[in-house]
């Protein structure tokens, strides 16, 4: 008999929902039956709530060691597990020391103990000068590592140029990591930037113009070329610009090994929604218009884009200048984990999809990029028995309070989403229920061998 089984009549399997139990032992999922007459050591019976695999979420900034206050390993997946969020994976940036030679990632590791929630695992990060650190980066685990072509706001993850990633790619390739790539050209964002000077910084448009889409394409568009040139896997993160969706349509067509996400902010608010003086809603790339959010939302429909993730990066409430409104001056980064799972589904039922489409979307996508596909995104045999029983038919307002997030700040406050989290398992443990809160911390570092 098996230690756990987990049943329910609308289990979501290879895209369906059918009855089914799914059997759970040492944390992995050995098989699944029938769902009558299945019963394990401990049954947990669903009734007709949604059982489905736990979230993966592949861009989230936890900014610990270094700057913890602004969030911190305890407090993001203390949020992922009330999320229904299953696993991390972690950005190389915003920590101190940023996560790009593997004594970094070690320290960064020596940190997280015990402090886990849900499963995390590292990116690594790609900056001028440390080519020489990927092959300890890749022996670490991480699945891929991270640039920047732009300024990314810190000192200590400096951007590249095309002559770094014309060094840094042939390595990545031959060591079977993903180049992951924060896409706007430094050029039309300096000529942007100038444009606006002396422009009310108060203004959500003269953030808006200070970073156009064309910067965005310009960037994508080299990015294309490279992976081409080195026959590379690239990655474009939190694609903005409607625009190069049709650009990575046609490298795709073309056979050169592009994928690309968008984010939850992206997809659910257009530059209309943003008050002047709102710097909670400050990202970068920024939200453009509506016209714009259509044509990400379309990328996702035809395929294009394979993911949607939070790009959750917050930062202490006043380095978002709630008091004077300063867009120019205020950190950019949206909060937003913990709502995920609940925002993408509120958005996409109404556009006429169904949950098998949300779980692509939010967790085979990301786990595919992540290296974690034999073991995450998925309920089948073999997987590791992460899964959240998940009320779709529920909604809630959100509140600030309610978030476990380090700091409460998110443009989601106050709107109402749909889906509430009844329970999340991890690697067969209960993480978290809504019913007896959060369980203490049982979740663990994730290495990825490619
Ligand atoms: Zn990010």
């Amino acid at each position: 008999m098996s230690a756990l089984v987990i049943r329910g009549q609308r289990v979501l399997l290879d895209g369906e929902l059918r009855p089914a139990a799914l059997h759970i032992d040492n944390g992995r999922i050995t098989r699944i039956s029938p769902y009558e007459g299945s019963t394990g050591t401990q049954t947990v019976d669903a009734g007709t709530k949604l059982v489905a695999p736990g979230v993966v979420d592949s861009h989230v900034h936890i900014n610990e060691p270094g700057r913890t206050e602004w969030e911190g390993f305890r407090t993001a997946t203390e949020a992922a597990a009330a999320g229904g969020i299953t696993t991390l994976v972690d950005m190389p940036l915003n920590c101190i020391p940023a996560t790009t030679s593997r004594a970094a990632a070690e320290a960064k590791r020596i940190e997280l103990a015990s402090q886990l929630h849900v499963d995390v695992a590292f990116w690594g990060g790609v900056i001028p000068g440390n080519v020489g650190e990927l092959e300890g980066l890749a022996r670490f685990g991480v699945p891929g590592c991270k640039c920047f072509l732009c300024p990314s706001g810190v000192d200590e993850f400096p951007h590249v140029g095309k002559d770094d990633l014309e060094e840094a790619l042939p390595v990545l390739k031959e060591l079977g990591l993903t180049l992951l790539v924060h896409a706007e050209a430094p050029g039309p964002l300096e000529v942007a930037e100038a444009a606006v000077e002396g422009a009310d910084p108060r203004r959500y448009d003269t953030y808006l113009r200070s970073r156009p889409a064309r910067a965005e394409d310009e960037a994508i568009a080299m990015v294309i070329a490279l992976a081409k040139k080195y026959r590379a896997r690239a990655h474009i993160v939190h694609l903005a610009s409607g625009g190069a969706v049709e650009l990575i349509a046609r490298a795709q067509a073309d056979g050169v090994a592009i994928s690309a996400e968008t984010c939850l902010h992206y997809l659910g608010f257009h530059d209309g929604d943003i008050p002047d003086g709102a710097t909670h809603y400050k990202c970068a790339p920024p939200i453009r218009d509506a016209a714009n959010r259509e044509q990400l939302w379309k990328g996702l429909e035809r395929g294009v884009l394979t993911q949607v993730v939070s790009d959750h990066s917050p930062c202490t409430p006043a380095l978002k200048k709630p008091d004077t409104g300063d867009f120019v001056g205020a950190w950019g980064g949206i909060a937003s984990l913990q709502l995920g799972l609940s925002a993408l589904w509120t958005m996409a039922r109404a556009r006429g999809h169904g949950v098998a489409q949300v779980w692509r979307w939010n967790s085979e996508g990301p786990a595919q990029l992540a290296g974690l596909q034999r073991r995450k995104g998925k309920l089948a045999p073999g997987f590791d028995a992460d899964v959240v029983i998940w009320d779709e038919e529920k909604s809630f307002v959100v509140k600030g309070e309610a978030l476990h997030h380090r700091h409460k700040v998110t443009p989601w406050a106050g709107r109402t989403l749909q889906g509430v989290v009844e329970q999340t398992w991890v690697g067969g443990k209960l993480a978290y229920s809504a019913e007896a809160g959060l369980a203490p911390a049982q979740g663990k570092f994730l290495s990825v061998q490619q």
